[in-house]
């Protein structure tokens, strides 16, 4: 017998309970599963334990973008934070919008071994919005694309977009939109209002977020395809999904930790470091926010994780890069905004960060309960671990662009399991080498 006995851990939340975990799945669980010879046994007294972690929104920059992240350094950084699988946006240069650049990307992760990457497939061809991205190839390609989306922008023509959710729907895949409107944000610098007004940048409305989103989910209902919605980040949009929603459609949206913890206050300095697309709003729509995700309206957090070099941020913020970087602090910064809040139990955690976005990307292996049988994909995280201010040198990721450098923020990751192995203990990340030797297929990993 070997593998690992995880003494003590609070499942989800529960009471302290034993974890067994063998041959890469989790052979039992319990108080004292007791015959674990040979396990090596790790002390959990203390830490809540969680399905490994799933991001549907993860920017790689490989290929093309070496200079800001790798698919290695991102999904160090990734299991650092917590992730077992993370979804690769197409953005990439060249665009992943072929057979032959999402399986390279898919094959970048396998050989990192830190987490399941799954590329999002383009799409449109070159992101340029005008003719329908190879989406078949992409589904039937060695990556198995079930997620397409054109992020970084907004897939605006109506027609381009009824036709790519027809399209998906053969193989049950989902259109993830980047809901702007192109002409009401051109040089858009910031959230329009008091504060844009008073820094004289020029204003990106919520209108402009919030009518693609009502026009998209118009067009998931009336050709019967499901439409996710990336990064929402207005009260507004919130209530257009509860909406859509409560009208049966197939709907789902995604919401980042930034979102749910800063306002756009924080551009008062000219810190381009605050510079994201979709901006930071107001008061009231992190209100809003962490109010659709406790009732399950968004039903995810989704890092946005956005990492750029530091020539493309330290400038002056009109002509800095929009982005921050997510994936190191994604589950501190969410029990700050909603569980030491009160919003969101630990199981809930667990259903928005693993649960409901493996569901979203069509990925079986993960998001799964910890229960006898499953995937041994999991996370051990100290809450109670006092607050640290957020230092960006000590991060993996190859960009040091987050908004919570300097900040206080509770938890800490303690380890992290793919399929049995440790890709994170104490803290620190191990050689990852989960995936050795026994690299999933795409279409066995779905
Ligand atoms: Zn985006």
């Amino acid at each position: 017998m070997s593998g690992w006995l995880i003494r003590g851990a609070r499942i989800a939340g529960g009471p302290p309970a034993d974890i067994h975990i063998a041959g890469g799945a989790i052979a039992q669980t319990g108080a004292g599963p007791g015959a674990a010879a040979g396990a090596q046994v790790l002390d959990a007294d203390g830490l809540v334990a969680l399905p490994g972690l799933v991001d549907l929104h993860t920017h790689l920059r490989e290929p093309g973008r070496e200079d800001a992240e790798t698919v290695e350094t991102g999904t160090r950084a990734a299991a650092l934070g917590g992730f077992t699988a993370v979804h690769a946006m197409a953005n990439t240069e060249p665009v992943a919008d072929t057979a032959g650049v999402v399986e390279q990307v898919w094959r970048l992760g396998n050989q990192a071994g830190y987490c399941d990457v799954r590329p999002v497939g383009a799409v449109t061809v070159g992101l340029g919005g005008t003719q329908l991205a190879e989406l078949g190839a992409m589904a039937d390609s060695a990556a198995g694309v079930r997620v397409f989306s054109d992020d970084g922008k907004c897939v605006a023509d109506s027609l381009l977009m009824r036709r790519a959710l027809e399209y998906v729907k053969a193989f049950d895949g989902v259109i993830a939109q980047h809901a702007q409107d192109p002409r009401l944000t051109e040089g858009a610098q910031l959230n329009e209002g008091e504060v844009s007004g008073r820094l004289g940048l020029a204003g990106w409305p919520a209108a402009a977020e919030e009518a693609v989103i009502a026009r998209d989910c118009l067009l998931a209902a009336h050709v019967g395809s499901a439409l996710h919605v990336c990064h929402v980040s207005t009260a507004g949009s919130v209530e257009i999904i509860r909406w859509a929603k409560s009208k049966g459609w197939r709907v789902t949206a995604e919401v980042t930790p930034h979102h749910l913890l800063l306002t756009d206050e924080l551009a008062e300095g000219y810190d381009p470091v605050y510079k994201v697309n979709p901006p930071l709003r107001t008061q009231a729509d992190v209100a809003g926010l962490r109010a659709g995700l406790a009732d399950g309206t968004i039903d995810c957090v989704a890092t946005d994780h956005a990492p750029h070099p530091v020539e493309a941020k330290e400038t002056e913020w009109a002509a800095a890069a929009h982005g921050m970087t997510g994936l190191e602090t994604a589950l501190r910064v969410v029990q700050a905004a909603m569980v030491d809040t009160g919003l969101l139990d630990w199981a809930g955690v667990a259903d928005r960060m693993s649960v409901r976005p493996a569901r979203i990307g069509r990925l079986t292996g993960h998001g799964n309960p910890l229960v006898a049988g499953a995937p041994a994909n999991l996370t051990l995280y100290d809450p109670g671990a006092p607050p640290e201010i957020v230092d960006p040198a000590a991060h993996a990721s190859k960009s040091r662009n987050t908004p919570f450098a300097g900040m206080p923020l509770p938890g800490r990751v303690v380890a992290t399991f793919l399929r049995g192995v440790p890709t994170v203990l104490d803290g620190k990340a191990l050689d990852g080498k989960a995936l050795d030797g026994k690299a999933l297929d795409g279409k066995a990993a779905r």
